[in-house]
């Protein structure tokens, strides 16, 4: 039987890819094994949406290449790399690693089992590898894409897109995952009554641009943001989300990586209305200053966002909003810095992350002229830090003595709506309470991003 090792890098959309792969390995008759020295084949599956990422995904390929240089055992090992950084560099990285037998793309996860039998029967005669890239990705999975999930059994993502449409100047994305395809609303219900009858409690819905979720489709374009009929012009986040609202089960929806361009008044009452969403919103800004909304191509300006975060909080009472900003692009000046520490200071956001800039070659801003200095980026990433954890730990003191419905993630370890696994704050519960249930606990404590709970 062929034995496969897979690592998997980035984000939770490629531990989807990830996970479809195995999922294809698998019904294949092939057997995963966590130990690389048993693998005939090994796939690293990476990532490269900013420098720290590629810069990871490169160590771990050159790992897999020393490791089987060095060891006698794993001589006939195949090295397979797919993945957002084989996406990426398709063109260069054949010449500079030869070592890799194949480079495969995100066209090529679910035909992960035909290429490595070829690659298995094939001796190696030629000097460079396998390339099989493809230059603008179309795949998006179905309900019935064998998968084999790589989450806990209480939790899942469920990819309802891949792809984006926008232009935002810092972004490689758009360029890596092509353009934007929606998949069916009756697939991804489909998918979800699956998972839900499996004990999932926790669905976490994730794209590119969710907020974009079936406007690719429409043949009518939305007239404005405040339109409240968006759903007759065809699918949506806020149709999608009534339909999961309507599955049996006691389960959260999960909202991650909203755009604020797409937000409408349908979408707010929509998520105020169907109680199986989590009352917690994922929308990166990236800034305030109009200044720099504008070079980075967001689509949107300081006033729209601060309208659209009033109108999300009146709107949808007890929500959390998540967000991450970027300092240090290219002509950040004080000034827009300042309106940005702000920005945070009077929006208190419930959840939030500060990136440091990171140019990023293909990306329009990798030309742009006003480079801010690395000290003032460290200096600048400090401070709105130092901010946003003011902010988080004023709020967490106010939960003391409230009530919560927790998510338990691992023995005495559990999540409130307000967090998302792997990236927001835990609750510290009673040990005996268990793995992958519900339970409504009471705060006594806190300490920094975290909250206890009362035994
Ligand atoms: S919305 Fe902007 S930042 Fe997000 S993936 Fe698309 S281009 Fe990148």
């Amino acid at each position: 039987m062929i034995k496969v090792g897979l690592v998997s890098l980035g984000c939770a959309k490629n531990l989807i890819d990830s996970e479809i792969m195995i999922g294809h390995l698998r019904e294949a008759g092939m057997e995963m094994t966590p130990n690389e020295r048993e693998a005939d084949v090994l796939i690293v599956n990476t990532c490269s949406f900013i420098d720290m990422a590629k810069r990871e995904s490169i160590g771990t390929v050159e790992d897999a290449i020393d490791g089987r240089a060095t060891d006698k055992k794993r001589q006939r090992q195949k090295i397979i790399v797919a993945g957002c950084l084989s996406q990426r560099f398709s063109k260069e990285l054949p010449g500079l690693m030869p070592e890799v037998d194949a480079f495969i793309g995100l066209d090529q996860i679910t035909q992960v089992a035909p290429i490595i039998e070829g690659l298995l029967g094939k001796k190696k005669t030629a000097d460079q590898p396998d390339n099989l890239v493809t230059k603008q990705p179309r795949y998006i999975p179905d309900y019935d894409t064998p998968r084999f999930r790589l989450t806990p059994k209480h939790m899942a993502y469920v990819k309802v897109a891949e792809g984006c449409n926008h232009t935002c100047s810092f972004c490689i994305i758009p360029k890596i995952r092509g353009r934007h395809r929606s998949r069916t609303q009756e697939s991804i219900v489909k998918e979800v009554e699956q998972l839900v009858k499996s004990g999932v409690k926790e669905i976490n819905l994730i794209s590119q641009d969710l907020t974009y979720f079936g406007m690719d489709k429409w043949t009518e374009a939305r007239p404005n943001p405040r339109s409240p009929v968006d759903s007759s012009r065809g699918e949506s986040l806020a149709t999608l989300l009534r339909a999961i609202n309507a599955i049996p089960g006691d389960f959260w929806i999960r909202l991650l990586y909203t755009h604020p361009a797409h937000w409408s008044d349908e979408l707010i009452q929509t998520i105020a209305e169907c109680p199986k969403v989590a009352r917690y919103v994922d929308m990166p800004l990236q800034h305030i200053s109009d200044r720099m909304l504008k070079i980075m191509q967001r689509e949107t300006g300081g006033d729209y966002i601060r309208d659209l975060i009033r109108r999300i909080r009146a709107g949808i009472p007890g929500i959390a909003v998540r967000t991450t900003f970027i300092v240090g692009f290219p002509g950040e000046t004080k000034e827009d810095f300042e309106e940005l520490i702000e920005f945070i200071r009077e929006t208190r956001f419930e959840r939030a992350g500060v990136f440091r800039y990171s140019r990023e070659e293909g990306t329009k801003a990798y030309k742009f002229d006003g480079k801010v200095h690395h000290k003032t980026i460290e200096s600048r990433w400090n401070r709105a830090m130092v901010e946003l954890q003011v902010v988080a730990e004023e709020l967490n003191a106010t939960q003391v003595g409230k009530k919560h419905r927790v998510l338990v993630e691992k023995p005495g370890l559990a999540r409130t709506e307000w967090d998302a696994p792997e990236i927001d704050a835990t609750v510290m519960v009673d040990k005996k309470i268990p793995v992958g249930t519900f339970a409504d606990v009471a705060i006594k404590d806190w300490r920094g991003y975290d909250l206890v709970a009362a035994r």
